[in-house]
């Protein structure tokens, strides 16, 4: 019988009753688990959340919670084995996606560990140095960041359940809020087992932590004003969860990471095959398929001057060909299903949609050969790529997200200005990489695309050693970008916690404030 996922509210165990949303292995389409959180009180939830673990995350120094956030991590680390694995059966990750989501929550818990030992006993940030503001030397300014006194309410999306769990967790905590977190339905097996070992090993205080497994039900309604709400996943969900009443009227805060038509630009000097070419095609082919291209900062639109097309895609065309798709339990296997069947369809469809402005120049809508396994079960879609027919006119290839293996080359002039306003009718991204060894191209294009991105990745020669590609979410930079992306920022080292806490201004006698500000650490 499918295991029933539960939540953990109120410092208990929640399980519904009745029928419920099943969840399948995606390799196999083999149901294996159940979800339903039926008779959940959610307002009772975060209420919970609010007056039991606040006040005790509040008590505790930044040193103390970073202690917390490394015992999670250590408690996650020793039980790794078994989280590899169940990533693999429940997201259909290789063990390679499955490091990336697993290690990936376990690294950033750790960083942020750090921080909060480098924040050693204060409790809240001190915000800039003093500010005079009489003749009296004595009467002066300073500005705070304190706690919020809310729940942090975190709503993931499917394709990190781990990682997009912890790299939440580790900003809210460290910053002194509880957390509600709620995992996507589809990959909650994971992010279930996460919880119930923090449970089991009884690592969290009581209220530090709450999880709701299934719908989100009415949670969003009981929302108060020191509450926050850290929303990963598609635009249309973060523009209902933005726009709802309860949100509105008690202006909650509100961060929203969503879609991203990532870009990659190929810069005229790179020579064929060169050292600066072969990170540019490694980089493009990595994030295609590394989680079935279920990456949100995964690059999409790949732009190439025309006289390089050709070569590009025929080293991409190589390197695509040769990456084995299959069970992605098996050695060897580069390559698993994506994550459940409304996954496929939409890709699917998304391929249909793109071919109306461009051409496949490589696969097909369909699973191809697959290692280890059938194509009647699982959930698979070999890599597609495409060449769009006129770029500056390819409208959804600039606007529709297709969330799998899947990505469009663009050709441009060779112009910096003319590939800049190309990238930036994606209206707002993750992440955009660069790939030159001439600084003046790089530099020209930062000004028109910076102000469009979260994040800018610079290929070259210098760094291709050591880069770890546009991919990869790193806790010490930030993550979100404006507008399609949602507008949010996450991550980015102690920036991070400013979500969490509330800057205010203290104004009065100097000494005084002196005092008042003793338990801050300076930032
Ligand atoms: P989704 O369908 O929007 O779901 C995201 C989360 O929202 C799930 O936990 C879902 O729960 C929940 N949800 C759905 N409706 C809700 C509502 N009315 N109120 C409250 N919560 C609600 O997105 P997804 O399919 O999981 O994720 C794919 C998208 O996420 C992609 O477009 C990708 O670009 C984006 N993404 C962005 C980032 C980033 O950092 N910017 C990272 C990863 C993914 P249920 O599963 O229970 O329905």
């Amino acid at each position: 019988m499918a295991k029933r996922l539960r939540s953990h509210v109120c410092g208990a165990w929640h399980e519904g009753n009745g029928d419920a949303v099943a969840v399948f292995n995606p390799t196999t389409g083999e149901q294996i688990a159940e979800v339903n959180n039926s008779g959940l009180d959610y307002k009772a939830a975060l209420q919970y959340s609010r007056e039991t673990g606040g006040p005790v995350l509040r008590a505790m120094t930044f040193a103390q919670r970073g202690e917390l956030l490394m015992a999670m991590a250590g408690a996650w680390h020793e039980h790794r084995d078994e989280l590899l694995a169940m990533s693999t059966e429940s997201g259909g990750n290789t063990r390679g996606d499955a490091k990336f989501d697993v290690d990936g929550a376990t690294g950033t818990l750790s960083a942020y560990a750090r921080i909060g030992a480098k924040l050693g006993e204060a409790k809240f940030l001190i915000d800039g140095d003093s500010i005079r503001l009489s003749r009296s030397p004595r009467f002066v300014g300073r500005h705070v960041r304190m706690p919020r006194a809310g729940a942090a309410i975190h709503i993931n999306a499917f394709n990190f359940p781990a990682w997009g769990m912890a790299e939440k967790m580790a900003a809210a905590i460290l910053g002194g809020m509880p957390v509600v977190t709620k995992p996507a339905t589809s990959t909650a097996v994971l992010a279930e087992r996460m919880i119930e070992i923090l449970v089991e090993k009884d690592v969290v205080p009581a209220g530090v932590i709450s999880f709701i497994c299934g719908s989100a039900g009415d949670m969003l309604s009981h929302v108060v004003t020191q509450d926050v709400v850290a929303f990963t996943g598609s635009a249309d969900t973060g523009c209902r969860i933005r726009s709802g009443e309860a949100v509105i009227k008690n202006s909650v805060r509100v961060n929203v990471e969503a879609d991203s038509l990532n870009s990659a630009v190929l810069g005229t000097d790179v020579k064929h095959q060169g050292e600066t070419w072969d990170l540019f095609i490694r980089e493009v082919c990595t994030d295609m398929t590394q989680k079935a291209g279920q990456k949100c900062t995964a690059i999409r639109r790949i732009f190439v001057p025309e006289d390089k097309v050709e070569d590009v895609k025929a080293d991409m065309i190589e390197t695509l060909s040769s990456t084995r798709v299959g069970n992605p339990a098996t050695r060897g296997v580069r390559m698993g299903p994506l994550a459940s069947a409304s996954q496929l369809e939409d890709i699917r469809s998304g391929i249909g949609e793109l071919q109306a402005v461009a051409d496949i120049v490589h696969g097909e809508v369909g699973p191809g050969e697959l290692m280890d396994t059938d194509a009647e079960s699982g959930y698979f879609q070999q890599p597609v790529l495409l060449q769009a027919k006129d770029p500056a006119n390819a409208g959804i290839v600039h606007e529709r997200e297709v969330f799998g293996p899947v990505a469009t080359i663009l050709p441009y002039s060779g112009d910096a200005a003319e590939v800049a306003a190309l990238m930036n009718l994606g209206d707002g991204g993750l992440v955009a990489s660069v790939y030159s060894d001439k600084r003046d191209f790089a530099a020209s294009l930062v000004t028109a695309v910076a102000p469009y991105n979260g994040r800018l990745n610079f290929g070259s020669k210098k760094v291709a050693e050591f880069s770890m590609g546009p991919g990869a979410v790193l806790p010490t930079l930030i993550h979100g970008g404006p507008g399609r992306a949602g507008a949010g920022e996450e991550l980015g080292g102690i920036r991070g916690l400013s979500f969490y806490m509330q800057r205010t201004a203290l104004q009065g006698d100097e000494p005084m404030l002196a005092r008042l500000l003793e338990d801050g650490a300076e930032v």
